[in-house]
């Protein structure tokens, strides 16, 4: 196969620009899917600036693909030439150990390995959405109903099932009190499906511009955090707090926020550590904080499942991939409403 057209980062300070890389041809186990539409996760800045360290140049980002399969190996069974189909955060893991085993391959002991900056055992690494072209193993494909929007059922494959399982591993159910801390592409997803599972949504953000999208989105209520009154108002409250915020900020006034053994799960991985919270308000309400990594393939499927039967995809702005530096720019000042997703024809 000839090497095709993709957007890469050549440093952690280079805007991103046109390049060519390489995909071969589909294995026998595997699916080659011409690339329609791939959402822009915080997680492609953070690893295109090699916020995390560790990013390997030429980076090309993107795990929020949605396209047609062009063609398949011939020990394809689940996928045939022009299906809609997606791929999310992994292509590959080992799919022995007892994380894989158990539907959890975004915990494979050996390491799963991600759509893009993955190690490959043969040497090199991945590239990710932001191509025309992708070529990926039949287990880590994903059907997308005709019902769903395509462009916008592209993020539901990070920024959906990273809300998704949290809320169900923690079996949030109808009633429950839920906070979401961060309005932004995995923030909207949570507040779409909390509302969807019948829970009470508190949406608590530093934008109060974003108050009257949150209750469309179907939050209940709404708390500006950098305000004192608000965040006290709301204390002891809530059954489980959904923290996808990107930057380091202080945990403890959303702790205070949880009720008797409440927990906070972070999903948001700033690039320096929050402020190390107080043993106080764990301790005296006995509650938790834990954290949470995207979510395995049966449960992803699930989710998409969730999403058509329940006429739920993401509130996107779709741009050209040459506007992708202005793009991350704005994701920087909390600017997306309220997720970013490249129509790939552009490119
Ligand atoms: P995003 O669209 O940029 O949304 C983040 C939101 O956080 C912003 O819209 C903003 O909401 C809020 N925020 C930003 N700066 C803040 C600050 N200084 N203090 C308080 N709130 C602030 O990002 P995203 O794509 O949703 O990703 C969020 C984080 O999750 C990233 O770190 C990403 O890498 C991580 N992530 C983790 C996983 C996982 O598996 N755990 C998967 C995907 C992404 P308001 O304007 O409402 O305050
Ligand atoms: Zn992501």
């Amino acid at each position: 196969m000839p090497d095709i057209a993709a957007f890469a980062a050549q440093s952690p300070t280079s805007d991103l620009a046109e390049t060519r890389i390489h995909r071969g041809e589909p294995a026998a186990h595997e699916v080659a899917i011409d690339i329609e539409y791939c959402g822009v996760c915080h997680s492609d800045l953070h690893t295109a600036r090699d916020d995390w360290g560790g990013t390997k140049y030429p980076c090309v980002p993107g795990h929020e693909i949605v396209g047609r399969v062009v063609k398949v190996g011939s020990a394809v069974s689940k996928f045939a030439v022009g299906q809609r189909v997606g791929v999310g955060c992994m292509v590959d893991s080992c799919q022995t150990c007892s994380s894989c085993e158990a539907g959890l391959e975004q915990y494979c002991e050996t390491g799963m390995t991600g759509t893009y900056n993955g190690s490959l055992p043969e040497g090199g690494y991945t590239f990710g959405g932001y191509s025309k072209h992708i070529v990926v193993r039949q287990e880590f494909v994903l059907s997308i109903a005709d019902t769903l929007d395509p462009a916008a059922a592209a993020p539901l494959l990070c920024a959906g099932i990273t809300t998704y399982s949290p809320l169900r591993h923690w079996g949030v159910k109808a009633g429950d009190k839920v906070g979401v801390v961060g309005l932004g592409g995995l923030g909207h997803m949570a507040v779409k499906l909390a509302a969807a599972m019948g829970a009470e949504v508190t949406l608590f953000t530093t934008s109060p511009g974003k108050a009257v999208d949150a209750k469309a989105l179907g939050a209940s209520r709404v708390v500006i955090s950098k305000d004192r009154a608000q965040m006290k108002a709301v204390r002891g409250e809530l059954d489980f707090i959904l923290n996808t915020v990107a930057a380091p900020h202080q945990l403890d006034p959303y702790l205070m926020a949880l009720s008797l053994d409440g927990v906070m799960v972070m999903v948001g991985l700033p690039d320096e550590a929050h402020p190390a919270p107080g043993m106080g308000p764990l301790i005296m309400k006995r509650r938790s904080l834990a954290g949470s990594l995207i979510g395995g393939i049966k449960e992803t499927q699930d989710m998409l499942d969730f999403c058509a039967e329940h006429g739920i995809v993401s509130d996107i702005e779709m741009i050209r991939m040459d506007e992708i530096n202005t793009a991350y720019e704005r994701m920087l000042k909390s600017d997306v409403k309220y997720r970013f997703v490249i129509d790939m024809a552009t490119l």
